[in-house]
């Protein structure tokens, strides 16, 4: 089936007769046992509920998984799953990585004795794996350098560096991108993060966090995790996340359609000295993308001649919305050095190209015209 009808009929369970074609609010904490030892499959909405579960078949048919958990939010589901390693282990991470993982490695995991060395390629993740790796964590197109990491050359190096005693997981946040346009788990991922409240939900309106994993052994592991440490999703929240992805197909091909327009009106412009979008084609990963991923997505990143410029953008925008957050009907703007980015140190920022010059934007839905508009009168040009 295409990937558009399983956004709009990805799961086709049905949980009451009425011929609902919408899936129903369960709003129940507990279900009632027909008999001793008997369950009707749902017993407890920390373990699992109704709602909840539609939405985690209807990502899992997406990414083409055996199970998808879902969580309250994306660092919830982040979290969840650094409970897999213990004391000792070592990640290889992503150079590049969404504020807040960051911040969970560093601040929480390490604290837990987990270990983490950074890397931007293929190449380089190579050269970091030890002994002690369990696991190779990347997120391509990464936030907010849109580094682009090779899907299939991560897992080659797993399967290279991995043996019986020592498996290496290969995790691969998709929230960019979105199984409309990148599936990891066939380019030989063990599992798919994602923020939820991105893309998948669409509509800035909630927050919300996934895990696809490809085996079963693993899914138990998680799901067991999910139970005992209670990050999951509540039934309305699935709700509005299932009602998001019926239309993610159409969403994600107009966001890829007005952010190439917007990203190549950057590249006219005098004041953008540099623009990051995975779909222009001197974008230094462009090959890749084009070979694993069968769109580009809706986020640029791009740097103004002075930090005035990127103010005055901020400060003046008005179809766009100044705030944090991408992925929804709304285009957002995002100044990372201030916001999703604050808490990495200065150096690392800097390392990593985030400074006063630079800015993300999320394109949303509104008219490509009206976006360029607001963007050319927000930087002082006519
Ligand atoms: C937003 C985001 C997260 C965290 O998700 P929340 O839903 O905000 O907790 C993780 N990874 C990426 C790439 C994100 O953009």
């Amino acid at each position: 089936m295409e990937i558009s009808t399983l956004c709009v009929h990805g799961c086709d369970k049905k949980y009451d007769n009425t011929g609902a074609v919408s899936v129903p609010i369960f709003a129940s904490s507990t279900f009632a046992h027909p008999g001793v030892g008997q369950s009707t499959g749902f017993d407890y909405s920390r373990s699992q509920n109704p709602t909840k579960e539609h939405l985690e078949h209807t990502i899992t048919a997406l990414e083409g998984g055996c199970d998808t958990i879902a969580f309250s939010s994306g660092m919830a589901a982040v979290s969840a799953l650094m409970e897999l390693f213990s004391p000792g282990d070592h990640i290889v991470a992503s150079d590049d990585l969404y504020g807040g993982t960051f911040r969970l490695f560093s601040h929480i995991s390490e604290k837990n004795g987990i270990k983490f060395s950074y890397a931007t390629s293929a190449g380089e993740i190579a050269a970091k794996i030890t002994s002690a790796t369990k696991a190779i964590f990347i997120e391509t197109p990464s936030n907010p350098m849109m580094n682009v990491v090779d899907i299939e050359a991560a897992a080659q190096l797993k399967q290279n560096a991995q043996n019986d005693l020592n498996k290496i997981l290969l995790i691969v946040d998709n929230t960019f991108l979105t199984p409309v346009f990148q599936r990891p788990l066939s380019l030989g991922a063990d599992i798919v993060l994602h923020s939820g409240t991105k893309y998948l939900g669409g509509h800035n309106d909630t927050l919300s966090g996934m895990l696809t994993v490809k085996d079963s052994d693993l899914a138990g592991r998680l799901r067991f995790i999910a139970k005992t440490t209670g990050g999951c999703l509540s039934p309305f929240d699935s709700f509005l996340i299932i009602r998001g992805i019926k239309t993610l197909a159409v969403r994600m091909e107009r966001h890829n359609k007005t952010a190439l327009a917007v990203a190549k009106w950057f590249t006219e412009q005098k004041k953008v000295k540099k623009v990051y979008y995975i779909g222009l084609q001197d974008h230094p990963d462009y090959a890749i993308s084009c070979r694993q991923a069968s769109g580009f997505g809706g986020m640029i990143s791009f740097t103004v001649d002075t930090e005035q410029t990127a103010k005055s953008i901020l400060e003046n925008v008005k179809v766009i919305k100044y705030a944090e957050s991408l992925g929804g009907t709304e285009s957002l703007i995002t100044y990372p050095l201030m916001q999703t980015h604050a808490d990495l140190p200065q150096d690392e920022r800097e390392r990593r190209g985030i400074n006063a010059c630079l800015l993300r934007l999320s394109v949303g839905l509104e008219a490509e015209s009206d976006i360029i508009e607001d963007l050319r009168q927000a930087m002082g040009n006519s």
